[in-house]
């Protein structure tokens, strides 16, 4: 039924770089035959999903919708993607997104754009645009995205489908190619809470992995709590966030809603202060593009991808191997990390951005002394038409909800909550729980879907 959905509606949507029926149906084979024997079902037997285009999975290519691997074999299978195999889900197709995971309307792909299954003429938000289309047209019922500053939330919240950032550190980042290694974080789409809550049950099933670092063991049990209730809880609300400069009417008459919805339900509303959080999407602006600038040196021309024919040197192969792989948005990011890491500048930007971060982590910390969960909008407008935000500045503000919670590392989910009266589009809140606090955060999650 997937791949018939996808057949009937990616011709207009494009959510996918590459469909993989063979690999699907081999998956639905071993599910029939071991229902057959008898044998227990794995949680998510039979639950078709779309994988973001930089995680591996073997069998397919992971492009990162860049010319640079446009023919880049996966040599293994990503973790994440690997326990979602091993809940029985079946792999429908590898998903666009922007180049890299830079951007935040997968128009930065290099290969074609993703319409928004709303209205075809706008995007889907970004980057993991593919995998917020596939849920939000039918074609799976899960997906799963990256979130490096707000690439799962985002797109959730124009395409009207739930999406989950953990705790940074919840789900194993082996496998993914690596963008921000300190501020991305991998997690699920779905079309309700409770789907998104199985899906990180499959995702954080079999504890740490030893191959990732700074991923830890976590406590389950996220689908089993998700109806628990918020009863005498406490939500935080940001009075300046309402006021902000950009944030449309209906997205703010959302989080009215929400909030009155949970009073309703029992939870005392509290309002708190972040007072470093404008200084966010600077901060961002400096650490992601230094990290990525780091990661995506191993581009050379030499280990991995595109290697560009005929040239007389190694260092005129790397450079126009590079020239010719990135598009725009990649050289710009790398850019601006190099010279932001190079002496003399360093100490001014980087060292600046990072006592930023330690500012905004301890001002989320100070808050959930008073609350639960913090309340607040995801995307700052519904989806916008393709080519509206064309300066890159102005396209780095419609994050300006999501990147603080990358650079203190908790958990956030974006809820749909209808449609909006002026556009007539999606419209979302965020609930941006404390870290690892992630099975409570999607119970408030369900209170306000
Ligand atoms: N839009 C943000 C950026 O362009 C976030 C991207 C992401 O989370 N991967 O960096």
């Amino acid at each position: 039924a997937a791949l018939d959905a996808v057949g009937q509606r990616d011709a207009d949507v494009q959510a996918f770089l590459q469909v993989t029926p063979e690999l699907a149906l081999k998956a639905a084979e071993r599910i029939d035959a071991a229902r057959a024997a008898g044998e227990p079902l794995p949680p998510l037997a039979g639950v078709p999903f779309a994988i973001k285009d930089n995680m591996n999975l073997t069998g397919t290519r992971t492009t990162c919708a860049s010319h640079m691997l446009e023919n880049y074999e996966s040599p293994y299978t990503a973790t994440c993607v690997r326990r979602m195999l091993n809940a029985g889900c079946l792999p429908v197709g590898k998903a666009n997104m922007d180049e890299f995971a830079f951007g935040s309307s997968t128009e930065s792909s290099a290969f074609h754009r993703t319409n928004n299954p709303w209205d075809l003429e706008r995007v889907p938000g970004g980057s993991s645009g593919g995998s917020a289309a596939a849920v939000a047209a039918g074609m799976t019922a899960l997906a799963l995205g990256s979130d490096t500053g707000g690439s799962i939330r985002q797109p959730a919240a124009l395409c009207g489908v739930v999406g989950m950032k953990p705790t940074y550190g919840m789900v194993s980042r082996y496998g993914v190619v690596a963008f921000g290694s300190s501020l991305d974080q991998v997690g699920p789409f779905g079309r309700t809470v409770e789907d998104v809550a199985l899906a990180l049950d499959a995702l954080t099933a079999g504890g740490r992995d030893p191959f990732d670092g700074t991923s830890q063991d976590v406590e389950g049990g996220f689908a089993a709590h998700v109806n628990d209730g918020i009863e005498g809880l406490r939500v935080g609300v940001i009075p300046s966030f309402m006021d902000a400069v950009g944030l449309a009417p209906e997205v703010k008459a959302a989080v009215e809603a929400a909030a009155c919805s949970l009073e309703e339900q029992g939870a005392k509303l509290i309002e708190v202060d972040l007072p470093h959080l404008d200084a966010a999407i600077a901060a961002y602006y400096v650490i992601g593009p230094a990290e990525a600038f780091s990661n995506l040196a191993r581009f050379d021309g030499v280990r991995y991808g595109y290697q560009e024919p005929g040239c007389a040197t190694l260092a005129e192969q790397s450079a126009k191997s590079r020239a010719h792989g990135f598009g725009a948005e990649a050289k710009r990011r790398q850019m601006l990390g190099a010279y932001l890491l190079s002496s003399g500048v360093y100490d001014k930007y980087y060292y600046a951005a990072q006592k930023a971060r330690s500012l905004i982590t301890t001002d989320y910390e100070r808050a959930y002394e008073k609350v639960d969960v913090i309340l607040m909008p995801a995307s700052p407008t519904a989806a916008f038409k393709f080519g509206e935000l064309s300066d890159p500045t102005q396209m780095y503000l419609s994050d300006m909800f999501t990147i603080s919670i990358n650079i203190a590392g908790n958990g956030g989910v974006t809820v749909p909550l209808g449609t909006g009266a002026d556009s007539g589009l999606p419209v979302a809140v965020q609930l941006v729980g404390r870290a690892f606090d992630d099975r409570r955060l999607l119970t408030f999650a369900r209170a306000v879907e």
